[in-house]
């Protein structure tokens, strides 16, 4: 048997970091057994769908490295296939239409809830007569169509994360609705519904979701019986959580897939943070690996039942390590998009001379990609903002003197190296009989407006190139 999962996200926003993390698990599984990895768009719920999350969604997978073999697949364009079904549980008995009124449900929760009952339909139409129907069709009632739920039974699976897990259908809120009211005599196909069909008509063996769709797999189950089909195996993953311990929403800020690649993560540390994200490597010392090399690994038996906590300095940690590793030539094409974002001028090309040197500069003090943009900042303005230490700095006694040295000593070089720098340097304190510390305090003010940043000798070699180290000196004599 060939292994076939998929993921169904619903465009009903962009791609989202739980829905990326199932896709992940599943991409796994399916790379793990050479098997199939299928996209399937669920884009039934035509109010909340747009074109856009579709396109973010793809282009965050695609990004992320998890490539699909089949799809993607639209739910839009498959409703026949879902009436076809629709329509073949009514045939057999199994599904019927149901006239109750929103007004007649809402009076039936309120009785239910005054008697602290749980909330469920009281299959009320499930045995109309075809008189009966008629007179509601007379009435200008549409119907829904509801599946029937046997309320003695009881739904088990073996669940490949959780083991075997059982529900009583008696708790599922009674005959569940399988389509809408529509024009169509078969209504607007549900989520529920449009899933089994597809997962059969997609010969998916293993359903794997997030635990959210628990009581949805107990409802599909009844669904693949009904339609005479094989029921999959299903992994449902553990949520993840914020910090207190709550499911990660909205509401913790970033949690779309495109904002973390705004902020500078790389896909690949992305994808290994995801991973880790409910699974534990059999070498959980060994927490930094590819995608493929997970996959070599991967089984349900080492993902956690327990919720997984999102941890920034997790996520942090390991991207600084994925950019602190990337050859500087390939960071800096990372680079140049964010300070194009910035505005800063310069030209991506010509000049490589000076922004591969300012690139390894920043290499080791870089966590996200997008830090870069402050902490460039003072290579590419013509001028420079002191900060409070900084202007401090340029009052002392020396400083004058000292500055006042370096441009002059400057005057003897047309082109700077490490060595001319590190001698104009040390020329001046004997000369001057200054301290080295206030020289390079100084002198850093001077340069960069502040008493803290990367290496000193190597900023000034950039301006050098630049031609702004001389006028960053004047401007801070004139201070
Ligand atoms: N469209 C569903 C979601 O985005 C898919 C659930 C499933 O995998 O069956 O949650």
């Amino acid at each position: 048997m060939t292994v076939r999962v998929r993921i169904a996200p619903s465009p009903t926003g962009n791609l989202h970091i739980g829905t990326a993390r199932t896709a992940v698990f599943n991409w796994l599984f399916a790379r793990h057994h050479g098997g199939e990895f299928i996209l399937r768009i669920e884009d039934t719920d035509e109010a909340r769908s747009r074109p856009e999350y579709t396109q973010n969604i793809l282009d965050g997978l695609k990004w992320m490295g998890m490539t699909w073999d089949e799809g993607p697949f639209f739910q839009s364009k498959r409703l026949d296939l879902y009436r076809k079904a629709i329509q073949t549980l009514v045939d057999k008995g199994y599904a019927y239409r149901c006239y109750t009124s929103e007004a007649e449900l809402d009076e039936l929760r309120t009785a239910q809830a005054a008697r602290k009952e749980a909330p469920r339909y009281d299959n009320r139409h499930r045995n109309l007569t075809p008189e009966q129907q008629a007179a509601f069709e007379a009435e200008g009632r549409r119907p829904v169509l509801r599946f029937k739920i046997d309320d003695d039974r009881e739904i088990s699976w073996n669940d490949l994360v959780r083991g075997k897990v059982s529900w009583k259908a008696s708790d599922l809120g009674g005959d569940m609705v399988i389509a809408r009211a529509s024009d169509d005599p078969v209504g607007q196909p549900l989520y529920n519904l449009a899933v089994v069909v597809d997962d059969i008509d997609m010969r998916i063996t293993h359903v794997i979701r997030g635990e959210d769709h628990i009581a949805n797999t107990a409802k599909q189950i009844l669904l693949y019986e009904a339609l005479g089909s094989a029921i999959p195996e299903f992994a449902h993953t553990p949520l993840i959580l914020n910090k207190e311990g709550k499911k990660l929403s909205k509401r913790d800020g970033v949690t779309s897939i495109s904002d973390f690649q705004q902020m500078g993560y790389t896909p690949e540390a992305l994808a290994n943070y995801m991973t880790l994200l409910g699974w534990t490597p059999p070498d959980s010392t060994k927490e930094i690996f590819t995608l493929p090399e997970a996959a070599q690994q991967f089984g349900f038996e080492r993902v956690n039942k327990a919720g997984a906590k999102f941890d920034w300095d997790k996520l942090n940690w390991l991207n600084s390590q994925y950019l602190h590793k990337m050859p500087i030539d390939e960071l800096l094409n990372q680079l140049i998009p964010y300070w194009q974002a910035a505005g800063y001028e310069f030209d991506p090309i010509s000049d490589r001379s000076w922004l591969e040197p300012l690139t390894s500069l920043l290499s080791a003090s870089l966590t996200r990609l997008q830090d870069a943009v402050e902490m460039s900042r003072i290579f590419f303005s013509q001028t420079v903002a002191y900060s409070e230490e900084g202007l401090t700095q340029l009052q002392q006694e020396g400083t004058e003197t000292a500055l006042q040295a370096i441009l002059d000593a400057l005057e003897n070089y047309q082109t700077l190296t490490a060595e001319g720098a590190q001698d104009i340097i040390k020329q001046l304190t004997k000369e001057k009989n200054l301290k080295k510390g206030l020289v390079m305090r100084s002198f850093r003010a001077a340069l960069t407006g502040d008493l803290h940043g990367p290496d000193l000798i190597q900023s000034w070699l950039i301006l050098n190139h630049r031609g702004l180290d001389k006028l960053r000196l004047q401007q801070a004599l004139e201070k």
